[in-house]
């Protein structure tokens, strides 16, 4: 939860290494991506939480690079299904 958006976190970390990252603070900046639910459980997650409001602005996967690797980019098109 965000001051006005929600994010979908639901895969923590990137292999790129970038010195600017924010993810530099938990050291994810530089790691495989772990998936730490599915889609379909993620939007589960998202519709069951009590912030969660249909016009809401939704963050999708923050926490990474959604074109770092065929399966995170395969990831997005199915949690956007
Ligand atoms: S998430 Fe973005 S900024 Fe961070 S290491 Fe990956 S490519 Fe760089």
């Amino acid at each position: 939860m965000h001051s006005s958006l929600l994010a979908i976190n639901s895969i923590v970390g990137c292999p790129n290494g970038c010195k600017y990252c924010l993810l530099q603070a938990t050291n994810d900046n530089n790691c495989l991506p772990k998936e730490l639910a599915t889609p379909k459980e993620a939007v589960k997650q998202l519709l069951e939480y009590k912030y969660y409001d249909k016009d809401i602005p939704l963050c999708l996967l923050p926490n990474t690079d959604v074109f770092v690797n065929p399966k995170n980019t395969n990831y997005l098109l199915e949690l956007l299904g």
